[in-house]
């Protein structure tokens, strides 16, 4: 199995080491042969390259497995006059690997329930698996703006068709499958008539072919509330570009820190790309005290999802439960009192951890 691995900037090259080493003991413990090829992106490749994400990156992703990354981005190339920027890169390879689904896991550790900005009789719990429309919806659709005597009008379109939405929502209805059994869909159905298509079209395809699957749908205002007065109550939840953008960030509040939360964004076929949801920290770069589980998490999430090796997945997962009870922490979750680990070290618990049962 081919794993490309992009470390971009900062704290990425950190990060994604810490990963690999994980994914290296995972393929001796299980038997797979786990071939890495590491690729340039972000901020070091318009250095070296001029071009965020070089042909050769994008045709490495594009025949392999699964593709991990660490982040991109930092105030070298922040200049808003530049030709191009980092992040450049990072949506063009979700958009050439045709990754329509975003899938990102909001849940929370015991040890960090009391820095949630919720009380913990609130938060503990909360296992959300949030599953956003990524390449459709009012970010893609017609935008413009003119101007009528001495007023600018602006517009910007949210457009979704039948394929569109059938192909998230079975991606999520799966996913409910693996967890809990229910799936909640967010829309707006009150106003906007995409999402009375939304509407239609998943109530069809649950009835078709999800009928094990308790189905419930909630408008997005609600939602907004609901997910910091009751976040236990939802299993999978699935939602359309600009919904899923607004309440994911919303979400990923709950848990009392970033460095824990990892995100999988997938397509149909080919690879897909899995990475923390933090950025590139570059206040921290290069000190070794990153925490590296947001990461190994997402690689645990890339053997779930991209190659199908739901036990090795869990391995990983299971590990680092073991090693944030036994009470190792880094920096960034650790209370006072607490002697926080570097990024190494981190990582050589959960390879320590690991094991087939
Ligand atoms: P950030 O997530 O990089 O950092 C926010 C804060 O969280 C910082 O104090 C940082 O030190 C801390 N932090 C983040 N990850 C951590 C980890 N694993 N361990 C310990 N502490 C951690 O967000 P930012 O500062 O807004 O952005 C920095 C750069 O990253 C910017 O250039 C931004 O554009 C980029 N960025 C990239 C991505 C991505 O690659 N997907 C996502 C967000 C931001």
């Amino acid at each position: 199995m081919k794993i490309v691995l992009l470390p971009g900037d900062g704290i990425g090259p950190e990060v994604t080491a810490e990963a690999r080493k994980v994914l290296e003991r995972v393929g001796s413990l299980f038997g797979h042969a786990f071939e890495f090829d590491t690729q340039p992106i972000g901020g070091n490749a318009i250095d070296d390259f001029g071009d965020p994400l070089p042909p050769q990156t994008l045709e490495a992703c594009r025949s392999a497995d699964a593709v991990l990354l660490g982040a991109v981005g930092g105030p070298k190339w922040d200049d808003p006059n530049a030709k191009t920027r980092p992040e450049a890169g990072l949506l063009r390879i979700r958009k050439e690997l045709g990754l329509f689904a975003n899938l990102r896991p909001i849940q929370t550790f015991d040890f960090l329930v009391d820095s949630s900005p919720l009380r913990r009789e609130i938060v503990a719990g909360t296992d959300i698996m949030f599953v956003r429309e990524l390449t459709g919806g009012i970010y893609f659709g017609e935008s413009g703006l003119k101007q009528e005597g001495d007023q600018e009008i602006a517009w910007s379109t949210m457009t979704y068709s039948t394929y569109e939405i059938e192909r998230v929502v079975r991606i999520a209805a799966e996913a409910a499958r693996g967890r809990r059994k229910k799936l909640t869909m967010v829309d707006k159905a009150n106003v906007l008539e995409a999402s009375r298509l939304w509407r239609r079209v998943s109530a069809r395809v649950m009835k078709e072919e999800f009928p094990d699957i308790a189905y419930d749908v909630v408008l997005v205002d609600a939602m907004a509330m609901h997910l910091i007065s009751r976040p236990t109550a939802f299993d999978v939840v699935v939602t359309e570009n600009l919904f899923g953008d607004i309440l994911t960030d919303e979400g990923s509040m709950l848990p009392g820190s970033m460095g824990m939360l990892p995100s999988a964004s997938i397509g149909s076929d080919g690879p897909g790309l899995f990475e923390p949801i933090h950025g590139s920290a570059p206040d921290i770069a290069g000190k070794g005290i990153a925490n590296p589980l947001a990461t190994i998490l997402a690689a645990a999430m890339m053997l779930r999802y991209s190659l199908k090796l739901e036990a090795e997945a869990k391995a990983i997962e299971t590990a680092v439960d073991k090693v944030l009870a036994a009470g190792h922490r880094t920096g960034d979750i650790a209370r006072s009192g607490e002697t926080p680990l570097g990024t190494t070290a981190m990582g050589q618990l959960v390879v320590e951890a690991l094991s087939k049962e």
